[in-house]
């Protein structure tokens, strides 16, 4: 236990006497842009460069350890913003509300740094190791260099600001200052994704241009989030043609950051397409197959339709292309038993045939098929309908089988699972953990930050659930503020090990709103199988020791 929070408690001791010394000269930057507002004070330009470095002092405040330099740099943003936003003009009167408010901040910054920072520490470079589960990796699974990030960022402030953030959601981030060193390091070891602020380069453009050269060293290109001081167009366009996956303006929301980095890294992993192929003729139905394979789909032939339902068990597949005259039972009749089998009520039936009678054709589709492709098919047409209706399928298959706010299994199918795995562990002798989740007090986070922000905390534990466990691991949202996790072939302690960690870093975490940054801990009961021998008794054990968790005080594991 602990070796997580205490490489992140001395990183936070690091960045923190860090930060202090870069105070005084990001104060002074602040002073000066307003002494030039006040000089111009219509200029739009003055302005949104006052906002963007009161609204960066304000968010690194608190994440550095000075709250009170955030929250005073927060009130002299929040004026800033409102003149932007509502055109109003800078009077006297708001000269002299932001003139008393930069003079707190400057007595804030003066009370931090003269509190005392030891001399001559400052750290080059932020390499963050994601804490390792070591005994309950136990399966290996092969992850590769998923979740390894480089940054590359020549704010120090900013560059660490965002790696702790990124680091606490279970990546490993990599920084760097110049854009050589990201090369190389690209070179040696492929990240899964680089984050690239344009800023880190002579200008916008050569950025963009070295990373294309950057790409075209590589197999396959990397994708990169681009973060850009402007917003414009051409901008955008020009990162979108060297491989850009995202764009980002500053200043940063890293909330919104880590969700793109999920969402990317899921992409990447995204399962090969499975189809099935019911056709006589054994050479066409080679040749489908040989199209789909080269484009990374996985196939299974079956030239006998009367033999489909055991292939359809075996692949599970995402959509079945089948010839529409056959002997013994002809595609129509072969759909119709297809769809009455539970599992394959929504899957996609797509009727490969000669046919081309619009009357016979539109007969074919009110019989249960989705979509009629007439032979000859060209190799793109093929690919382009079947890839369409996969990606639906998949789309409305995720929507009934899991929560939309965080992308987890749903209360019914993680129910489900939990009697799969019970049944999987009864038959191999094996053990199942089981571990409810709670948020502590998550009513008065909603009633003091707002239902949004209440969201945004849930989203953030999912996210954390999901990078933390094992694949093999099944996370569920069980309603509100509630989560379930089945954890196969994991005895008690490690599930409460396990869980534990992942209870320290999500304390740390910071969760932030317009009323500053804020902390949150959960509490959670676990239970294991054989001690508990049916899902039903497995699921109350676990809630009455999530409730003996939440009467001991809170923040804690307790076993059932
Ligand atoms: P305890 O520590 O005992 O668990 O206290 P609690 O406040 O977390 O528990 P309680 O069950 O009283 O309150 C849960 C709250 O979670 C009430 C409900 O409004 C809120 N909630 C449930 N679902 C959501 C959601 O999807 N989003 C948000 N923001 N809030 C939710
Ligand atoms: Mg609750
Ligand atoms: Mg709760």
């Amino acid at each position: 236990m602990g070796s997580a929070s205490e490489s992140i408690e001395e990183r936070l001791k690091a960045l923190h006497i860090n930060y202090l010394q870069g105070l005084p000269a990001k104060f002074a930057v602040i002073d000066d842009q307003w002494r030039k507002l006040c000089e111009s004070p219509k200029s739009h330009e003055r302005l949104t460069e006052l906002h963007r470095s009161t609204h960066t002092m304000a968010g690194s405040g608190a994440t550095f350890g000075c709250p009170e330099v955030g929250s005073a740099a927060r009130n002299i943003e929040s004026n800033i913003r409102l003149l932007i936003e509502s055109d109003q003009p800078l009077d006297e009167q708001k000269v002299n509300e932001i003139e008393t408010l930069i003079d707190r901040l400057k007595e804030e910054i003066d009370a931090v740094t003269s509190r005392g920072w030891q001399e001559g520490e400052s750290i080059e470079t932020l390499v963050a190791e994601v804490p390792s589960e070591s005994e309950h990796d136990e399966q290996g699974d092969d992850e590769g260099s998923r979740g390894l990030i480089y940054l590359l960022e020549q704010d120090e402030p900013l560059s660490k600001e965002i790696a702790l953030q990124i680091v606490q959601f279970g990546h490993q981030i990599r920084c760097f200052k110049h854009p050589d060193a990201l090369r190389s390091a690209v070179l040696e070891q492929v990240p899964q994704i680089v984050i690239a602020d344009l800023s880190s380069f002579g200008s916008e453009q050569s950025g963009v241009d070295a990373i294309h050269q950057m790409q075209e060293h590589l197999s396959e290109p990397v994708p990169v989030i681009f973060v850009s001081e402007k917003s414009e167009m051409h901008a955008r366009l020009e990162s979108v043609r060297a491989g850009g996956a995202a764009f980002f303006t500053k200043p940063l929301d890293i909330a919104i950051l880590i969700d793109r980095l999920d969402q990317i890294g899921r992409e990447g992993g995204e399962e090969p397409f499975r189809i099935l192929i019911v056709d006589d003729s054994v050479s066409q139905s080679k040749y489908y197959a040989m199209i789909l394979q080269q484009h990374g789909m996985i196939t299974k032939v079956v030239n006998n339709p009367i033999e489909v339902l055991e292939p359809i068990q075996e692949l599970n597949p995402d959509l079945i292309l089948i010839d529409m005259y056959m002997p013994e039972c002809n595609g129509l009749e072969l759909a119709k038993v297809i769809r009455q089998l539970n599992e394959c009520v929504s899957l996609p039936i797509v009727f490969l045939s000669s046919e081309t009678s619009v009357d016979k054709q539109l007969v074919a589709m009110s019989q249960g098929g989705d979509d009629f492709l007439t032979k000859p098919i060209k190799p793109n047409h093929l690919i382009s309908a079947v890839t369409s209706r996969v990606q639906r399928y998949r789309t409305i298959r995720s929507m009934m089988l899991r929560d939309s706010l965080t992308g987890l299994y749903n209360h019914t199918t993680i129910k489900e699972q939990l009697k799969n795995a019970l049944h999987r562990a009864e038959r191999h002798d094996g053990v199942v953990s089981f571990a409810m989740i709670d948020i502590d007090n998550f009513k008065s986070v909603n009633d003091t930050y707002g239902h949004p922000v209440g969201d945004r905390v849930i989203k953030s534990l999912s996210r954390l659930l999901q990078q933390r466990m094992r694949r093999s691991d099944l996370v569920g949202r069980y309603g509100g503020e509630e989560f379930a996790v089945i954890l196969p072939n994991t005895d008690k302690q490690t599930a409460v090990r396990v869980l534990d960690s992942v209870r320290e870093v999500f304390a740390k975490i910071q969760h932030s709103s317009e009323q500053g940054e804020f902390n949150v801990t959960f509490s959670a009961g676990i239970a294991s199988y054989p001690d508990f021998d049916n899902s039903t008794l497995l699921s109350e054990a676990a809630d009455r020791a999530l409730y003996e968790a939440k009467h001991a005080g809170r923040n804690q594991i307790v076993k059932g």
